[in-house]
């Protein structure tokens, strides 16, 4: 008699790390050239291990809806940082992130000023304990559209459902 399979959920848990700071699951699954954890589900279908965390802890996704991380980590699968969302709720919450950054030191405007005096974006993020991105972006506007335009274009094309 051939032995029973494991239930999908046994083997999502099975191999998880758990990161004590962020409380994040990471999972030890192999994953894809975006870092998305892959699990076989009931149907052997070949599927994203944050999706399948989410409809086994918190329920079913609505056809077209993605499964977004509050923490950005992609290998993440705890579902507490699962939250379902459009393409633009994704954005949104982005940019509230960023915002949160931008309260907590300093204001684009003053790391504007900043560079047209001719600090490097490198200083600037130093003093001001910002990412050194986040001062380029700040000071590059139009870098920054295109930025958040790929980013977006990216998210649909990784969030789509694998098919097989
Ligand atoms: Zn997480």
């Amino acid at each position: 008699m051939a032995p029973t399979p494991r239930p999908l959920q046994d083997r999502l848990m099975n191999h998880i790390d758990y990161d004590a700071v962020t409380g994040c699951w990471n999972t030890g699954l192999s994953k894809d050239t975006a870092g998305y954890g892959l699990i076989r589900d009931e149907n052997k279908q070949l599927q994203k291990t944050h999706r399948v965390s989410y409809r086994l802890f918190k329920g079913e996704i609505p056809e077209g809806i993605l499964v977004c991380h509050h923490c950005d980590n992609r290998a993440c699968i705890n579902p507490d940082h699962l939250f379902l969302g459009s393409t633009q709720d994704n954005m949104d919450d982005m940019v509230e992130k960023k915002r949160s950054n931008w309260k907590a030191s300093i204001t684009k405007e003053e790391m504007q000023a900043m560079r047209a005096s001719g600090m490097t974006y490198q200083a600037i993020a130093d003093q001001a304990g910002v990412k050194y991105y986040a001062v380029y972006a700040a000071c590059n506007p139009e870098f920054n559209r295109e930025a958040n335009r790929r980013q977006r274009a990216k998210c649909q094309q990784n969030n789509q459902p694998l098919r097989s």
